[in-house]
């Protein structure tokens, strides 16, 4: 099993897919994101950790306009995130998003799931579409389970269904909010495989995760939040090892 390459350091390269340059966000008096500064490489692996609150949802939701920033630039591979529109529509299509919760269309089998934003907006005939939704089911591993409705399927099986319809927009990135917090403790390594295997493969990942393991082996990079800031950023090895700041040595103690 080939591990994904350790970043050498911790500064991303220039050319980023995914780069937010001061970016700020209120919510009323609440300073939720301050000054925010990520770049994501491509193929790159990027770990956010941090307490509750800190801005790691938002920080996500952000990345697709989910949410509105009030002031700071984002842009997803080279292109500038325009408020609204047909450009939006497009460039969001290429941000694929993982959910706590599964957001499967409960009236819609599997296979359907994983066909409908092909057709709809990437605009693929049907046959091309379940062809390729097929293929998809298989790759996580739930193949057999494509005419079953998500209400048939497990927790870890409907997560892996729904990371199957994100790959089937062909996305540049792929967040991932707290994939596994949902999940009996059982079904988690099945989705962490997944997301492993993805990782991989060269996807360019954006996960926020309490799974220290996976931080550890899959993240080429860990950034860590507190307060709506980031923090510190290391590589797994120096951020677990040697955590600099005094609220990454706090929340370290609290979890490991
Ligand atoms: P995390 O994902 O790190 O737990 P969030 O990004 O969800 O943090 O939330 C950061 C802060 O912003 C929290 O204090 C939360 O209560 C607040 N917040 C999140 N969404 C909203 C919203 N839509 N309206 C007002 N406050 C919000
Ligand atoms: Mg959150």
């Amino acid at each position: 099993m080939t591990e994904v390459s350790v970043a050498k350091d911790a500064a991303p390269a220039a050319d980023g897919l995914v780069v937010l340059k001061n970016v700020n966000k209120h919510f009323g008096a609440l300073h939720v994101l301050q000054d925010i500064d990520l770049t994501v490489a491509r193929g790159e692996v990027v770990v956010v950790i941090g307490p509750s609150g800190s801005g790691k949802s938002t920080l996500c939701r952000t990345i697709n306009r989910l949410e509105t920033i009030d002031s700071g630039d984002i842009a997803i591979d080279g292109r500038p995130l325009p408020q609204e529109g047909r450009e939006l529509a497009r460039l969001r299509a290429d941000v694929g998003m993982v959910f706590q919760s599964f957001n499967l269309f409960a009236h819609k089998t599997v296979l359907e799931n994983v066909m409908l934003g092909q057709v709809k907006v990437r605009k693929a005939d049907k046959k091309a579409a379940e062809e390729k939704a097929r293929a998809l089911l298989d790759r996580v591993g739930v193949g057999t389970q494509a005419d079953k409705y998500p209400a048939q399927l497990s927790g870890g099986q409907q997560q892996r269904v729904a990371i199957a319809r994100a790959l089937a927009m062909d996305p540049k990135v792929m967040l991932f909010d707290e994939p596994t917090s949902a999940l009996d403790p059982e079904m988690i390594n099945e989705v962490l495989e997944v997301m492993q295997q993805l990782a991989r493969d060269g996807m360019t990942m954006v996960v926020v995760t309490h799974e220290m393991g996976f931080a550890r082996s899959a993240a080429n990079r860990v950034v860590f939040m507190a307060d709506g800031k980031i923090v510190e950023q290391a590589t797994p090895d120096q951020f677990f090892s040697n955590p600099r700041s005094d609220r990454a040595k706090d929340f370290l103690s609290k979890i490991l």
